[in-house]
């Protein structure tokens, strides 16, 4: 890297590159951030700058930078077997012992796995699953599959589809046919007033009252993520999970959780559905899987999901990279240092707790009008008045004005509208929250003297 200044980087990737989730024509003013090493839980840029990654990366770097664990493992699968597929009645080691090692792992009777490439074609996955399901149990009219508005679920075809970005269905023609949204448990966004028990029923039962108008016969599977991530960090009040369970068990329609950012730790369990108590029949995970090492993605279904897939004849649907020998060896490592670390436990007991309640803390500035979280994801909501808690008007930009206030303190924070966010890397220490609380409160005192 070293022949490369940061401005010539920045002018030929101006020149020829087209980043996803960006406005290009800002980012050619300005010039991309250019990331060039990272260590534990953080990052340098090119001109020296440390950063505490706020966001471990996109939700994925749970172990931190670094790893040689795992650096090793992908390492060693490259020299014995850097790329076999796993179509046509083929296996290899790493695919075999990894989705041994999530049966393991997962709750319920989640014992069967397809492994995909990323979180999106999880989701795409899921959409061919359910449907092919229903066609073999005799039912091929049962295919509407019900999401929320401001989910996140990718960015492939069905993904966006399934998402309910309202922006992203706008550039694409989307949703699919027989993707329809019902509305997110977002107390403090929609909520305001109502008791939040009261609201997380009133949220859940429109699943029931969507179900009734599609006619139950056609529909077939439920999706969500257990919290909401890209949506803006959203914990649904503690009455919602259980009656969407009950509401998809009277009108037996699969629940498909999506844990692609919950997955391996993030919420203090290994998977969100434990913390909510609910048994989905399928459940996406990504991202965390590999510490985002490498792209790696897998669908766990159930034993009555699995038993009718096996005995449907070929699926006709994969991917080349579906369980790539490197990224399932990485995966591998990566669970097996979580185990022996007790991360898990550690996000459960001692740094999920400290996290939340040093961000807690935050709830006294006069920009904050409420603070949430989980094991080590959280949000905080900016509002222009914190007794009647209005929001600032949308050209404001408060939330984008936050960001950058962070990242010159050296946080990365990330902004859903006017929500920041954090989902820190699960081997931060107790000194690092200490320091990432300090500098999201600096970005605050900014941003509060920048829109006065
Ligand atoms: N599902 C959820 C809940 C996500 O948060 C994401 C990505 O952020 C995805 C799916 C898509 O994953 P990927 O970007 O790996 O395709």
């Amino acid at each position: 890297m070293a022949e490369f200044s940061r401005e010539s980087l920045q002018q030929l990737d101006a020149a020829h590159h087209l980043h996803p989730f960006t406005d290009s024509g800002a980012l050619h003013q300005k010039g991309a951030r250019v990331i060039e090493r990272g260590e534990g839980a953080y990052l340098w840029d090119l001109d020296g700058h440390r950063l505490l990654d706020g966001m471990a990366g996109l939700w994925c770097v749970n172990l931190g930078y670094g790893r040689q664990e795992l650096i090793a493992a992908a390492n060693a699968q490259l020299q014995q077997l850097p790329y076999y597929n796993l179509f046509f009645q083929t296996t290899h080691p790493p695919a075999a012992k990894l989705a041994a090692t999530l049966a393991e792992i997962l709750p319920g009777d989640l014992k069967h796995l397809f492994f995909t490439g990323s979180g999106s074609e999880c989701n795409d996955t899921v959409v061919r699953m359910v449907r092919h399901f229903w066609a073999e149990q005799g039912r091929p009219e049962r295919t509407v599959i019900i999401s929320r508005h401001n989910a996140y679920h990718g960015s492939t075809l069905a993904g966006a589809s399934l998402g309910g970005m309202k922006p992203m269905h706008r550039q694409g023609g989307l949703p699919l046919p027989d993707i329809v949204h019902i509305d997110q448990p977002y107390h403090f966004g929609e909520g305001q007033g109502v008791d939040p028990h009261a609201f997380g029923l009133e949220r859940a039962q429109q699943l029931e009252q969507k179900i009734l108008e599609l006619g139950p016969e056609r529909v077939a599977a439920f999706i969500g993520e257990p919290v909401q991530g890209a949506g803006g960090v959203i914990i649904p009040p503690d009455s919602y999970w259980p009656e969407i369970q009950r509401i998809c068990k009277k009108y037996d329609i699969l629940l498909v959780a999506d844990e692609v950012i919950c997955g391996f730790g993030r919420t203090g369990h290994w998977f969100a559905s434990e913390h909510f108590g609910i048994v989905p029949d399928l459940l996406c995970m990504a991202k965390g899987i590999t510490s985002g090492y490498i792209p790696l993605g897998a669908v766990a279904v159930s034993g009555r999901v699995a038993n009718t897939l096996i005995a449907g004849g070929e699926f006709f649907h994969g991917f080349t990279y579906s369980g790539h020998p490197v990224a399932c060896a990485v995966a591998q490592a990566n669970i097996a240092v979580m185990q022996k670390e007790h991360i898990v436990e550690r996000v459960h007991e001692d740094i999920g707790p400290y996290l939340q309640q040093r961000w807690a803390s935050l709830g006294d500035h006069p920009l904050v009008g409420e603070t949430r979280g989980l094991g080590l994801v959280a949000a905080l909501e900016l509002v222009a008045d914190k007794t009647s808690l209005t929001r600032f008007p949308e050209e404001a930009g408060a939330g984008l004005v936050c960001r950058e206030h962070s990242l010159d303190s050296g946080l990365i924070m990330r902004a859903v509208g006017d929500t920041m966010i954090i989902s820190p890397p699960l081997i931060i220490t107790r000194e690092q929250v200490d320091e990432l609380i300090e500098k999201a409160r600096c970005a605050l005192d900014l941003t509060l003297t920048t829109l006065s």
